[in-house]
């Protein structure tokens, strides 16, 4: 069976290298007669998996000395709650947040439970369909939480804004996409299912410094400290997860790493949102100057005209996952580090064969 072009929003597509290796580290890894998923997360060949792992993020992403590199559990949808856990005073705790949609809108729902919310700027006026910019830090709030790309509705922030407060970021869907300054930041955290591997593990970049200051006696397996002093293994990690990340971020450093990777998703994201400017039958559905490089959304003008034969256009030319997300219809079309721009180029190619038909 032929591989579909998979435009999923995530769990997304792999290099197929790392399908591969994985896929044999389960039936047996390196020799050692044990399936990955069986032996000891204690021994020393597990070990060194996980230091690589970390080690690998580190030069990826050239992380400071300063900062630690975590590979935990829970999904980005606890580091909702432990970003603010961790970071929020215990006594008369404020956290500023920039919402820009679901995400982030569900960053904030956590952060209420723990202290206070104050909203620094929003783009709920216009359906989230733009990036707030030029907006003030508050200086009286513990910390600044933004999302810096909104998967669902396609938005990305193309500067990050300059923060007094430490500066915490969930960066699920755009992390290892293109160069970042990791300074600038006290606590990143992204879950790995778009550009670092399969769903299972989070990873998370936090300044060591800025810890242990909430004046709050945090549950072990959400403090941040706790997990940096066990070298992430202040548990069992989820052993699978960080190997098939390890994989993937190996492959990212063998094609020439983060800055070559972005001129590659540069490239796909030029001749997507090429094709539905260009095409009179499809608009985009963010601001032009927000549009993530990495989740496209737009639609058809007329839907009730062409929906039926473009969706049955792009299924017969193998492409899977770019009907929109559920809350806002339309098609979004995720392109993640791995998947290649031939497969940007069925898609744009089958959206000219619906214009052609039309
Ligand atoms: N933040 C962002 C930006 C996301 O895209 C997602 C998932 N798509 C989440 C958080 C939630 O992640 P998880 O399912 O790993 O909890």
């Amino acid at each position: 069976m032929s591989k579909k072009h998979n435009f999923s929003a995530g769990p997304c597509v792999l290099p197929d290298e790392v399908f591969e290796k994985s896929a044999s580290a389960v039936r047996e890894f390196n020799g050692t007669g044990l399936s990955l998923i069986e032996i000891s997360h204690r021994s020393p060949e597990f070990v060194e998996v996980m230091e690589r792992a970390r080690s690998l993020v580190r030069t990826l992403l050239n992380v400071p000395q300063t900062h630690e590199v975590l590979f935990l559990q829970g999904g980005a949808s606890l580091g909702f709650y432990m970003s603010a856990l961790n970071f929020m005073k215990n006594e008369g705790g404020v956290g500023g947040y920039v919402d820009t949609g679901t995400w982030s809108t569900k960053a904030i729902k956590e952060a209420e439970k723990i202290g206070k919310v104050k909203m620094v700027a929003s783009s709920k006026d216009d359906d989230f369909r733009y990036i707030p910019k030029d907006f003030d830090v508050p200086t009286d709030v513990d910390y600044l939480h933004i999302t810096t790309n909104n998967t669902i509705r396609g938005t990305q922030f193309k500067s990050i804004p300059e923060s007094k407060p430490p500066l915490l970021a969930d960066m699920s869907s755009d992390i290892f996409s293109k160069s970042i300054d990791v300074s600038k930041f006290d606590l990143i955290y992204a879950g790995a299912q778009k550009n670092m591997g399969p769903a299972g593990t989070t990873l998370y970049i936090v300044n060591r410094e800025k810890l242990g200051k909430t004046g709050r006696d945090l549950p072990s397996m959400l403090d941040l400290a706790v997990h940096i002093d066990k070298d992430s293994m202040y548990n069992t990690p989820p052993v699978f997860a960080v190997y098939v990340s390890m994989l993937n971020l190996e492959w990212l450093e063998k094609i020439g790493g983060v800055a070559e990777i972005q001129k590659k998703n540069a490239a796909k994201a030029e001749l997507l949102y090429g094709e539905i400017d260009r095409n009179e039958l499809f608009e985009g559905a963010t601001a032009v100057e927000d549009r993530s490089t990495m989740n496209a959304t737009f639609r058809l003008k007329d839907e009730d005209t062409h929906a039926e034969r473009f969706d049955k256009m792009w299924k017969a030319a193998g492409i899977n996952g770019i009907k929109g997300h559920r809350s806002v219809g339309g098609y979004r079309a995720s392109m993640y580090n791995a998947l290649t721009k031939e497969s940007v180029q069925v898609l744009v190619d089958a959206m000219r064969e619906l214009e052609k038909k039309a």
